[in-house]
């Protein structure tokens, strides 16, 4: 396995494979890579001859307030992860080469990213579009595989592929879990074990709100309604959004139509902020 820092011998080493008609698949993570990264990964390798992983904690992604700092780094553990499931090339740059001081340029979706995480965190998406584009100009992927456990940002990216006629096909992966439901995530190991515990919640009230759907019913409010109430069992749980949108869109939808809509949730445990979401 390699391991590249470079922008330009990363660039430089795909424009060789292509011209080898060699297809490069491409997992985009901020590290910390745990089983659901994992079988991003192994999606990757399904869909393509040589898998990049690039690992990059991405300020603008973050908002001054957030966790930018405390994000977790763990590179040699990354890297161990990544060998033991074949991966052909981590790329792993540095901050002050993909965003040097003199650094203006920007690329924004601006309708699937407005609603759901883009109210509470407004220039999240922007900073997730950038870092994507980059990476895409840079490490010139065929497929890139990214997660449902983060549906609006899959939707987000579609859109900026779709947009920008990017020549990149998007893989989505489902969410991987732990035994109670909880959905794999860096930010998990914020948790206590007492905050563990509730997050647990979050699957359980998705599943609840899916299992009203899959018996016929159709009103938004009345599945939105199960879905708050069992969060609301947990004192230390506070709903930022719990909405059920179109898929592609994002939107809020005003019936659940099966196979076209998601139930999306982000909350507030205590001080750390989980997404989650259950197809529809
Ligand atoms: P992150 O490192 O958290 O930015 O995530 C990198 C990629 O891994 C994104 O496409 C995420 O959607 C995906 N991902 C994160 N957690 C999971 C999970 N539990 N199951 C599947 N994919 C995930």
């Amino acid at each position: 396995m390699q391991v590249i820092r470079s922008i330009n011998e990363m660039q430089s080493t795909s424009i060789s494979n292509r011209s080898k008609g060699q297809l490069i698949g491409l997992v985009p993570t901020m590290g910390a890579l745990h089983e659901g990264h994992a079988s991003l990964i192994d999606t990757a390798k399904e869909k393509s001859d040589i898998t990049i992983v690039s690992i990059f904690v991405n300020p603008t992604q973050f908002a001054p307030s957030e966790d930018f700092q405390q994000y977790p780094r763990e590179l040699e553990h990354d890297l161990a992860l990544c060998e033991k499931h074949g991966v052909d090339i981590v790329f792993a740059p540095s901050e002050e080469d993909i965003y040097p001081k003199s650094y203006s340029t920007f690329v924004e979706e601006n309708v699937v990213s407005k609603g759901l995480c883009g109210i509470s965190r407004p220039n999240h998406f922007r900073g997730v579009t950038t870092i994507c584009a980059k990476l895409f100009n840079i490490v010139r992927p065929d497929v890139a595989v990214f997660g449902q456990k983060d549906a609006q940002q899959c939707a987000v990216i579609r859109k900026m592929i779709d947009d920008l006629q990017m020549p990149i096909e998007l893989a989505i992966s489902p969410t991987i879990r732990e035994e109670d439901g909880l959905a794999k995530s860096s930010r998990n190991q914020y948790l206590t074990p007492e905050q563990r515990k509730d997050a647990g919640l979050i699957f359980k009230a998705l599943s609840e709100g899916k299992s009203l759907a899959d018996n016929g019913v159709q009103s938004v409010d009345r599945i939105i309604a199960e879905v708050t109430h069992t969060l609301g069992t947990s004192r230390r749980l506070r709903i930022i959004y719990a909405s059920i949108v179109d898929k592609m869109m994002m939107q809020p939808v005003k019936e659940v139509k099966s196979g076209e809509c998601l139930i999306a949730v982000a909350c507030w445990l205590d001080q750390v902020r989980l997404i989650d979401n259950i197809e529809l």
